[in-house]
């Protein structure tokens, strides 16, 4: 809809009612309408960030599939330039950020966040964005979640860390989005209870932060984008989130006891913040704060705790303006250069040597008295088992799961029409080890393959599959395929039970 029909019906509108208005005044998100005291459900939300698409020329909605309990998926785009509003297409110099919240239904306050961000930005009272930023936001990226005040979908899934399966439609649809619109940042908005009741709770104390980033750190993500982030980018940004008033630091992974090293945040593909960085995507984490419940002046401090994350927001969107032209060169570098082929099939944390020991201010769950405990500190992360990653990949048998895999992934494969044979690197698995560990409540789960490899030909036959990895996603392909992978789709059933000891593996490496 072009900006003059808009504003007419922005103006027809507002005589219907005269409570939103232009100037001063801006139209409340359900949640301020609430003035604080109850969260709005999916629908609400949805209504509103429609009524932000009719009345602003800046605001388009789009709705980019449906959740597991059939609630629509919804994004704004948010822009100076119809171009971009109509077909998702960035003008020269302009960087493209996709905000994604509430990926967790039990941290409400990044969708509120980003719903009074969104209608800030429409309604032009932070003029210097969209100088410069197109904007994808997603406020509520789980609304099953939001509506059942539950972490997980109408699936039981987890969606923050399914981005290697794909198996639920919200992770699937948002794959899809980041394909069609190829951002060139990502925000990833969550929260996280001070309140751990089941394993630091036991040991007597909460955790105590305001505010944590953390950048893609996947040990293949391109050095261009994961060292800028780590060294110039991050410190950047807690300085100003400090500067704002609000302690902030660098990500600390859930600390379970008081005994356990600290590490940063997890460096898996399986999380959406490493996925979009393994397709050169600069993409963050940001955590706030989830205050325990108490007697807060609005409902569960909700208000407080949006301010925060609009701090964090908005530093965020300041820093990408502030670099915008460092991370254009570095960005449009990586897609030149896509996918170097030198793999790491594992990472894991390490001690740091210049760095042995680690102060956490942690506060005792009986006085709320604030203490500093020393931890050991394992925040180097080692890549480990670098290979070649292979020309392509062939695909033997369960042809027709994998190609529903590598279609969710949007990877590209050919069939083979008739039998021809090739040359491989053909694996034979010798161990497969499972092992599971428990973090809090967390059960993980970690596959150890090993496997010998035999050069030789393969005769592959019609209806296999062929992977050719020189392609944008090809090593995002391969560390899902390969089993000996930290981050492979063999980690998690019902894949597991494929692997089979003592045989030819089905998946053939071709050189
Ligand atoms: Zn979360």
């Amino acid at each position: 809809m072009g900006g003059k029909i808009k504003r007419l019906v922005g103006i027809v509108l507002l005589s219907l009612y005269p409570c939103w208005l232009w100037g001063d005044e801006v139209l409340p998100t359900p949640l301020e309408g609430r003035d604080y005291q109850a969260l709005p459900n999916s629908r609400q939300i949805g209504a509103f960030l429609q009524r932000l698409a009719d009345y602003s020329p800046k605001a388009e909605l789009l709705t980019y599939g449906r959740s597991a309990g059939d609630r629509p998926l919804m994004a704004l785009l948010l822009s100076n330039d119809s171009q971009f509003l109509r077909q998702g297409e960035s003008a020269p110099g302009k960087l493209k950020v996709l905000l994604v919240g509430g990926q967790h239904g039990t941290e409400p306050s990044g969708s509120e966040a980003l719903q009074s961000l969104a209608r800030d930005i429409a309604w032009g009272s932070v003029p210097s964005v969209l100088e410069h930023l197109d904007l994808i936001v997603i406020p509520n990226s789980n609304p099953d979640g939001r509506d059942a005040s539950r972490r997980v979908n109408a699936g039981g899934v987890n969606l923050s860390t399914d981005y290697v399966l794909l198996s639920q439609p919200e992770t699937q649809a948002l794959v899809r989005l980041l394909d069609r619109f190829r951002p060139h940042v990502l925000l990833d908005v969550h929260e996280s209870a001070v309140l751990k009741k089941k394993s630091l709770g036991a040991q007597g104390y909460l955790t105590d932060f305001e505010a944590q980033f953390e950048f893609a750190n996947h040990p293949n993500v391109a050095p261009e984008l994961r060292l800028f982030a780590a060294h110039v980018f991050l410190p950047e940004l807690l300085d100003t989130v400090n500067a704002l008033g609000l302690p902030a630091q660098h990500y600390i992974g859930e600390i379970t006891s008081i005994h356990q090293p600290i590490t940063h945040g997890g460096i898996s593909l399986r999380n959406l913040r490493n996925y979009a960085g393994m397709q050169g995507v600069f993409s963050f984490l940001v955590e706030n704060r989830l205050d325990p419940p108490g007697d807060w002046p609005s409902w569960r401090n909700i208000q407080v705790r949006v301010a925060k994350q609009r701090i964090c927001l908005l530093a965020f969107l300041e820093k990408l303006i502030e670099f915008r032209e460092n991370l254009l060169r570095r960005i449009a570098h990586d897609l030149n250069h896509p996918n170097s082929t030198l793999v790491a099939l594992r990472a894991s944390y390490a001690p740091s040597p210049l760095q042995p020991k680690i102060k956490i201010s942690l506060r005792r769950l009986e006085s709320g008295e604030r203490v500093t405990r020393e931890f050991a500190y394992h925040g180097q992360i080692v890549a480990k088992e670098w290979v070649f990653r292979p020309k392509a990949y062939a695909i033997t048998a369960h042809q027709r799961e994998l190609a529903q895999l590598l279609d969710r992934h949007n990877i590209d494969y050919r069939r083979i029409t008739h039998t021809q044979s090739a040359r491989c690197r053909c694996q034979r698995i010798v161990k497969v080890k499972t092992r599971r560990w428990r973090q809090g409540v967390i059960v993980h789960q970690e596959v150890q393959v090993d496997m010998l490899e035999e050069v030789g030909q393969i005769r592959l036959k019609p209806g296999d599959l062929v992977i050719d990895f020189d392609q944008p996603k090809g090593s995002l392909a391969f560390l899902l395929l390969d089993p000996r992978s930290s981050t492979s789709m063999f980690h998690r059933p019902p894949y597991t039970a494929w692997l089979a000891e003592g045989k030819k593996h089905f998946g053939v490496p071709l050189w």
